[in-house]
């Protein structure tokens, strides 16, 4: 099997990316190993939640959301991403390897990953976070089909930039294969 996109971690960046990349009709695969920050976060400021959420609620609807929308999503641990004539090899340390056309790294703070790609790194803006996955503006990495999301690739860390940034990225990554702007407007009412 060929997923059009596997996505490396499941946060408020790759959960939002995922949400965004099923609904628009890929074949989406997400790897997430169920250990990220926002686990530990109670979250006032994300727009919108009115009487403010907790991070591992915020993090299971976003699950919850992209499986409804028709994305696949395994709880591993991810421990290499190879590049494969048509696309890339990503191997879980249960010894599973799935391949897919395009890779959606959304890592947080783990920049392992990234750095055993040898991908372009840069600057950071913020101090917990010095070197970041240098990314252009809709999210490619120096190595085409390898996209950045979130804090990895130096977004501000917090749960409504950094799953705006997931989004940002995905239709980035959809307007490309569509060979046109994507847009994911839904009627109401309707
Ligand atoms: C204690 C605390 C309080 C916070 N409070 C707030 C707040 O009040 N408001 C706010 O806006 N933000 C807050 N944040 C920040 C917010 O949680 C993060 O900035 C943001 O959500 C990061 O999103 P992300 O998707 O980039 O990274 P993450 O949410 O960390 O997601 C990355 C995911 O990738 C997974 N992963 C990493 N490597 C691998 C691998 N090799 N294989 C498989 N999976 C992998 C991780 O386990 C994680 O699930 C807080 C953070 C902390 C720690």
């Amino acid at each position: 099997m060929m997923y059009d996109v596997i996505v490396v971690g499941g946060g408020c960046a790759g959960g939002s990316a995922a949400v965004f990349l099923a609904k628009a009709g890929l074949k989406t695969l997400v790897l997430d190993n169920d250990k990220g920050q926002t686990r530990r976060a109670w979250i006032d400021n994300h727009y919108g939640l009115a009487d403010g959420v907790a991070g591992p609620d915020l993090v299971e609807a976003g699950k919850r959301q992209a499986e409804r929308l028709g994305a696949e999503w395994h709880i591993a641990q991810v421990t290499a991403v190879a590049p494969l004539p048509d696309g890339f090899a990503v191997k879980t340390e249960d010894g599973q390897e799935f391949q897919g056309k395009q890779v959606l790294l959304a890592t947080g703070a783990a920049m392992s990953l990234a750095e055993a790609l040898n991908l372009e790194f840069t600057d950071g803006r913020e101090a917990r976070y010095p070197r970041v996955v240098k990314v252009d503006i809709d999210g490619r990495t120096s190595i085409p089909g390898v996209w950045a999301a979130g804090i990895l690739a130096g977004v501000s860390a917090h749960t409504i930039i950094t799953a705006g940034h997931g989004a940002h990225v995905a239709v980035g990554l959809i307007s490309e294969l569509e060979g046109k702007r994507h847009v994911q407007h839904d009627v109401l009412g309707k």
